[in-house]
């Protein structure tokens, strides 16, 4: 029997005694804990029907038995499919009616609602609850822990992960057993981690950073995580005098950054901090040195192709950029119009082909095809650039850009202006419908607290500084921008919200 990711990331676990995961309330689980639960879910599975191949979808918590369960489909040769915990159960009908999972995990809160929308699907529905109780736990306990690995060769998949869908129906991405331990493999090695290094574990589990990014580079370094349930500043600082590695999202540098707590001597000891899933601000990058001494280490990736690039682990780690293609990966920067390759240092579409990039759209042939190119890379939908020194520069997504009269008008570039401005605390540019322009730049700032810029210091402000084609046309002021769970700024809702901002009259 041999199962692809089974055999590199856990079976060498299978009797470890040694600590996987610490809990905030000081309690550990080793790691052969936490496979013994797995290997009891893997039967579990296994007598609910479960076959190789079968997707599992689940929308839990964040507990160790929730990764437990990841490893349990693993081991059965099913497809993990995790759900974002703030869907509705509207929103878990599309992804039940899409994906067809022959199993669904929830939490028992939620347990009669998803009942609901399970009817005649022939579907089985267990609950798992935050605290680790539930129907899968009860029925796993009287099961075997020594579950027969299901074959599973390289190709095979291993999870589908749904993508934010901002722009329309949400998709789900098929990742291989390849995709994810190739990018696991590289990952640890290119960040050092090793088997002494205790990751601080903030994220959520149902995104490809805390699930795959975080977890599985941590088993394949034999590493160990403090597993929170969320972020929590207190609890971050509380914790990291024991950590040696941190992910996270900018928000949760930002955060850290604004309290006076979050001090050079509380992180002197650490090895090494990573952000990613949405833009570091060179800001932020530079406050954190001046404050701790550290250069967060920022790299780029997508529930579609895993990670494709980092800053150097060694080397200079240059804010605003995402650092160099991962090794094994091939990044092009193109033409939107004709997938030609760009000369260097243009603003293009960033395209990328390697082990990570995933097998396609479940269920969607024509959507996948579209977004590959002949060669095939993937075409990923973020503009971006190479500088003379191979960094590359993420300016936005493709669906982002703004053309307005005909110029095209890039938001990071605005926003890096406005971000610069005494008094700015941060900013989103959007382009919205407007008569004569096709498009208008418009700004949404957040003024630090006791500003009192107005829209005509920051128009002024940025008048000379900017050609005239790019300046907002308006700027308006917001308590916070709109952020989904990762830290991204959610542009798609400021469209919506300010979509008349210029053509109130016809509206
Ligand atoms: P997701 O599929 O939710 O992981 O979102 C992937 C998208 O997040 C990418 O296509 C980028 O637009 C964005 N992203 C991820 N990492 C970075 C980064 N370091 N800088 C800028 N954008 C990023």
């Amino acid at each position: 029997m041999s199962n692809y990711l089974f055999d590199t990331l856990l079976l060498n676990h299978l009797n470890d005694k040694r600590t996987f995961l610490i809990l905030s309330d000081g309690s550990t689980w080793s790691y052969f804990k936490i496979l013994a639960l797995s290997g009891q879910m893997a039967s579990s599975l296994d007598a609910f029907g479960v076959k190789p191949g079968d997707r599992v979808a689940v929308q839990v918590e964040k507990s160790p038995e929730a990764l437990a369960l990841y490893f349990a489909c693993i081991r059965v040769g099913a497809v993990f499919l995790p759900l974002n915990t703030a869907y509705t159960v509207v929103e878990l009908q599309y992804f039940i009616n899409d994906a067809s999972p022959s199993v669904v995990v929830c939490d028992g809160r939620n347990r009669q609602e998803v009942s609901s929308i399970l009817e005649r699907s022939g579907t089985t529905l267990l609950t798992l609850n935050a605290d680790g109780s539930g129907e899968l736990i009860q029925a796993s306990r009287s099961e075997t822990v020594d579950f027969e690995t299901a074959n599973r060769s390289p190709d095979d998949l291993a999870a589908i992960l749904y993508t934010s869908g901002t722009t329309g129906r949400s998709k789900g991405a098929m990742l291989s057993h390849a995709n994810l331990l190739s990018n696991a493999q590289t990952l640890a090695e290119y960040w050092c981690f090793n088997e002494n290094d205790v990751l601080l574990h903030a994220l959520p589990i149902f995104h490809t950073h805390g699930l795959f990014v975080a977890t599985n580079v941590s088993l394949v370094a034999n590493g160990s995580m403090i597993f929170l349930p969320r972020f929590n500043t207190k609890e971050i600082i509380r914790l990291l005098p024991f950590a040696t590695t941190m992910m996270g999202v900018p928000t949760f540098y930002t955060r850290l950054l604004e309290c006076k707590d979050f001090t050079h001597e509380l992180v002197a000891h650490m090895r090494l901090f990573i952000s990613g899933s949405a833009p570091l601000l060179a800001e932020t990058h530079a406050a954190f040195k001046t404050r701790t001494g550290h250069r967060i280490l920022e790299r780029y990736g997508m529930t579609e192709t895993n990670m494709n690039t980092s800053n150097p682990y060694d080397d200079e780690r240059r804010s605003g950029t995402v650092g160099f293609p991962l090794p094994g990966v091939d990044i092009q920067i193109c033409d939107p119009e004709t997938n030609t390759e760009l000369p260097q240092g243009e603003i293009g579409v960033i395209q990328v082909r390697g082990p990570n990039v995933f097998e396609g759209y479940w269920g969607m042939p024509e959507k996948t095809a579209e977004e590959f190119t002949d060669q095939g890379f993937f075409i990923t939908g973020d503009l971006g650039l190479m500088d003379s020194d191979g960094y590359v520069n993420i300016v936005g997504r493709s669906k982002d850009l703004i053309i307005s009269g005909g110029f095209n008008v890039y938001p990071k570039e605005i926003e890096t202006e406005i971000n610069a401005i005494d008094g700015v605390l941060e900013s989103a540019v959007v382009g919205l419908p407007h008569t004569d322009f096709g498009e208008g730049v418009a700004a949404m700032v957040v003024l630090q607290s006791g500003s009192e810029l107005c829209e005509e210091n920051l128009l002024a402000a940025l008048d000379g500084r900017l050609a005239r084609f790019k300046q907002p046309k308006r700027i308006l002021f917001i308590d916070q921008l709109p952020r989904n769970a990762m830290g991204k700024v959610q542009k798609n809702i400021l469209r919506k919200e300010y979509e008349t901002l210029f053509n109130e009259k016809q509206a």
